[in-house]
């Protein structure tokens, strides 16, 4: 029971773009979560964006636009979604329990 409950948690129903700066993902909980696309940008935990051995973040802000947007959005198996983004960076890979905790 409690497997359940938590698989609806992290088990997004719907995801969709709310105007240009908002991604708002309802889980299969009924839970309602949105982020600023700009923010999600910026939690990349890509190879690129965050040194795999140290875990340090060698992503600086100061090179994310700040109208960054998502170009395409993928899943990716049944546990993440691929993000592509307007600054050319394709390899944002955000999971779902990772996403539930940032919302
Ligand atoms: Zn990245």
């Amino acid at each position: 029971m409690s497997e359940n409950a938590s698989n609806a948690a992290t088990t997004p129903r719907q995801i969709r773009q709310k105007g240009a700066r908002q991604l708002v993902i309802v889980w299969a909980d009924g839970h309602e979560s949105q982020y600023d696309v700009r923010d999600l940008r910026l939690a990349c935990a890509c190879a690129q964006c965050i040194n795999e051995w140290t875990g340090e973040r060698c992503l600086d802000p100061a090179t994310v636009p700040l109208d960054v947007q998502p170009v395409k959005i993928e899943g990716v198996g049944r546990y993440a979604i691929q993000i592509e983004w307007s600054d050319g960076h394709s390899w944002g890979i955000y999971t779902f329990p990772r996403l539930r905790d940032m919302g």
